[in-house]
């Protein structure tokens, strides 16, 4: 039985990275694809409540592959992909090939990892890819890497409850010093507020002012400064550390709130 693959991405779904990828895809199994038709960079795991959702058939980059686009978020297209677009089953979710990195603290904000939480909600097997880079982006390698995680998974089972959010330096394969498997890292941006005023009213733009890397051994922003490929496994737990200095911290509040008790 073929294999089914649903690719998705946040740059829009006539992005160049998106149909790199799907080229590879299509080797190993039946691609569609679903994207939001405009770029939707930065809308993380959104999810459209409030607005109804127009769908599309688009023509495909690549002849005979089903295309759709969505007006709405990376997660609304997994949704609606999984829900009701796709023909056969889905047993596999790709997000990307994204341009720009998305490491640390931005697997928060990123429209591409975003879809890729969306296929996680689904407990399907979601692989985010993104490259380091917004200018002349080497997409080959993430794409052939694509196609050789696709194969593995198709291959064997993947492993339940998480998914792979990864990055590629920006570089042909000749100068890739390897692959690593990593946890999270920090990179942080100062947000810029920019006013302005169209004739009636003012506006802000938020502006991502330079990215803060704290670059640390076994992080993916470590593997990328070091030229290598970053594999960082994610799942949803955000729960943080149950420090004793919070816990005492917190320790009077059901008295405050006149609860009784101590903090359970
Ligand atoms: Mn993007």
């Amino acid at each position: 039985m073929d294999l089914g693959i649903l690719v998705t991405n946040d740059d829009g779904i006539y992005a160049p990275g998106l149909w790199m990828l799907v080229e590879e895809l299509q080797k190993v199994g039946q691609v569609i694809v679903v994207a939001p038709d405009r770029e939707q960079s930065g809308i993380g795991t959104a999810v459209t409540l409030h607005q109804p959702l127009r769908v599309r058939p688009v023509k495909p980059l690549i002849p005979k592959i089903k295309a759709y686009s969505v007006e709405g978020t990376p997660a609304d297209s997994v949704i609606l992909a999984l829900g009701m677009l796709a023909e056969n089953k889905v047993n596999l979710i790709f997000s990307g090939i994204n341009e720009g990195a998305n490491l640390g603290d931005d697997v928060l904000l990123s429209g591409t990892v975003g879809a890729a939480f969306q296929g996680y909600f689904h407990k399907l097997p979601s692989i985010a890819l993104s490259v380091a880079s917004w200018e002349n982006v080497h997409f080959d390698v993430a794409a052939k890497l694509g196609g050789l995680l696709a194969s593995k998974i198709m291959a064997g089972s993947f492993p339940q409850g998480i998914l792979l959010n990864i990055n590629l330096p920006n570089l042909p394969v000749e100068k890739i010093e390897g692959i690593e498997f990593t946890r999270l890292g920090q990179r942080s941006y100062a947000d810029l507020i920019k006013p302005g005023y169209d004739g009636k009213r003012e506006y802000y733009w938020v502006v991502r002012g330079n990215p803060h890397w704290t670059i640390e051994q076994g992080t993916d922003i470590g593997a990328i400064e070091t030229g290598k490929i970053s594999i960082t496994p994610l799942h949803s737990n955000l729960t943080g550390n149950y420090e004793a200095s919070l816990r005492e911290y917190l320790s009077s509040l059901p008295r405050e709130l006149r609860l009784g008790g101590a903090l359970a």
